[in-house]
């Protein structure tokens, strides 16, 4: 599944490549794409047909393009395995294409929303009120992702003393902090030596600090790595991406030796997904939930 890392990748491709062009006409070939468009395939193409594109921003892993005075936003979400093309004309479709935007102009390519699995899609909203940068009304409830200049540390510190939850729980609440997926959720949590069922009510505000702090550290790394494959032609994102897969020292890391005390690192299922710590950095709470 994309991460942020690579959400922020897809982003910053079309900012590159379809901020300022202008929507000519614009074909669904699968109604689950749009399926977040209550009003249809029809009525997408319809609207969007015309608009001119803005900068395209990001909050979690949600990507959206206001469209024209951002009165209205272009909403898209790469669910397990959607991808966000940016292909010459004459390229012949994906196996997987789901929509196809063309731009009304002479720069020859056109804008491909690929999806082998349909969890994400594409769709149209109003944006939120008092939304500065056309923020859909759809994601309005979705907090700041970390990487976020305008995230509140001190707000999130708070939040997580008050909440009855645990800390992997609180990493991957939407309502909390974006864009935190299970990778990097157990990347920061072993950094920090902290256990993933931790009651967020005993978390000190120096160790909520430096979880934070080694969250953004695991996302820019990523970034960094995954930061060369949109300076091409693709707006690409491959959910089975590797980028990281050399730097981690947590996930997937079942039975190897821990990288800083040499343990075997341990793998327990976790909300129908996993979880992955080392056992003696990171101590289960005495009261695990
Ligand atoms: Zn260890």
């Amino acid at each position: 599944m994309p991460e942020l890392p690579e959400v922020e990748v897809v982003r910053r491709g079309l900012e590159r490549w379809v901020t300022g062009r202008t929507v000519g006409d614009v074909e669904v070939l699968h109604p689950r794409a749009v399926r977040r468009h209550f009003a249809g395939g029809v009525d997408f193409a319809a609207r969007l047909a015309g608009a001119r594109f803005g900068t395209a921003m990001r909050r979690g892993k949600y990507l959206w393009v206001p469209l024209n005075d951002a009165s209205s936003s272009l909403l898209g979400h790469l669910g397990m395995s959607g991808q966000l093309l940016v292909q010459p004309q004459d390229t012949p479709d994906e196996k997987h294409l789901r929509i196809r935007i063309r731009f009304d102009d002479s720069l020859g390519t056109e804008l491909r929303f690929v999806d082998q699995r349909t969890f994400g899609g594409l769709s149209l909203h109003e944006c939120a009120a008092d939304s500065m940068d056309g923020l859909p009304d759809a994601i309005a409830h979705i907090a700041r992702d970390p990487l976020d200049p305008a995230f509140d540390d001190a707000a999130f510190h708070t939040a997580l003393r008050l909440r009855r939850t645990t800390i992997k729980r609180a990493l991957l609440d939407q309502s909390l902090i974006s864009g935190v997926g299970n990778i990097y959720a157990d990347e920061a949590l072993w950094r920090t030596k902290l256990h993933y069922d931790r009651p967020t009510a005993t978390l000190t505000r120096p160790t909520s600090a430096e979880l934070l702090g080694h969250v953004r550290d695991v996302m820019t790394a990523a970034l960094d790595q995954g930061g060369t494959s949109f300076d091409s032609l693709y707006v690409n994102v491959n959910g089975e991406s590797g980028y990281f897969d050399r730097s981690l020292d947590a996930y997937g890391r079942e039975g190897e030796p821990c990288h800083r005390c040499g343990t075997p690192m341990r793998r327990r299922p976790w909300m129908n997904r996993s979880s992955y710590f080392c056992p003696r950095c990171q101590r289960p709470p005495r009261t695990a939930s």
